[in-house]
């Protein structure tokens, strides 16, 4: 499949149109963001490490019957992907107190939440992505009552599958965002990427952070961190 023009980048990954007007091409950059673009830089490889990380959790994923938007990996950065209508939705999936929320609720960070507790934001990068609540979402047509409990049920069955597969791993899963789509008949598919980006992934027993905080608050050894998640989920060293 040829790419051809980039009809979407965003902060980590560019999406190009192909032949097939029901497919695009995914490519993950090294470029990293954070505080919505007031912070600006690279990681080394971390597209290629997203990418594999990304498809090792899909793969998992897919065997306990959560289907996503890969069509076929192609290479290295590069993956073929259906292409969706995106729900405007950051759906935020949190089973210990971190970052945002720690500070809205005043609660110290690792302080373990009784139950998971989903937030839902407006994608809209011009606006910081506000935190909405469910009528918000059915008020401005964001998705129907019948699309936000598909996905508020796979996001809730998604973060169980993940959070017993690290804990194996001796990772915990802190919290993390999703995205979904709708594919041409209308069913919700996860979307997007499951990365250090986009998850908190703490080490179970000294408490490191390995993820994007690392580069989020200049704590160094950011590589290292996004290696040793891919060399805990597959075993590969980079
Ligand atoms: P926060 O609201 O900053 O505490 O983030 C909660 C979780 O969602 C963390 O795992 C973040 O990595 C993830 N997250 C929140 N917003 C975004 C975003 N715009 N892009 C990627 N990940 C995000």
């Amino acid at each position: 499949m040829e790419k051809k023009n980039a009809i979407y980048e965003g902060k980590a990954k560019i999406l190009y149109a192909t032949e097939n007007p029901d497919q695009l091409i995914c490519y993950y950059k090294d470029d990293a963001t954070a505080g919505n673009g007031a912070k600006k830089g690279t990681i080394v490889d971390k597209g290629i490490m997203n990418n594999k990380i990304t498809m090792f959790f899909f793969d998992l994923l897919a065997k306990e019957g959560i289907s996503n938007h890969v069509i076929e990996v192609m290479d290295d950065r590069n993956v073929l992907i259906k292409k969706l209508d995106i729900v405007p939705l950051e759906v935020i999936i949190r089973n210990v107190a971190a970052g945002s929320l720690a500070k809205r609720l005043g609660l110290e960070e690792g302080t373990p939440m009784s139950m998971p507790v989903i937030e839902l934001c407006y994608k809209n990068d011009d606006l910081g992505d506000p935190m909405v609540n469910r009528y918000h979402v059915l008020a401005c047509k964001l998705a129907s009552a019948e699309e936000l409990d598909e996905i508020e049920a796979q996001a809730l069955k998604i973060n169980k599958i993940m959070v017993d597969y690290l804990k194996t791993k001796n990772i915990d899963l802190i919290d993390f965002k999703l995205e979904f789509g709708r594919d041409k008949d209308g069913k919700i598919i996860l979307a997007d990427e499951i990365s250090p980006d986009n998850c908190r992934f703490w080490d179970s027993v000294t408490k490191e952070k390995l993820d994007k905080d690392r580069f989020r608050r200049d704590l160094g050894n950011v590589e290292d961190a996004y290696k040793e998640i891919l060399k805990r989920l597959t075993g590969e060293v980079r």
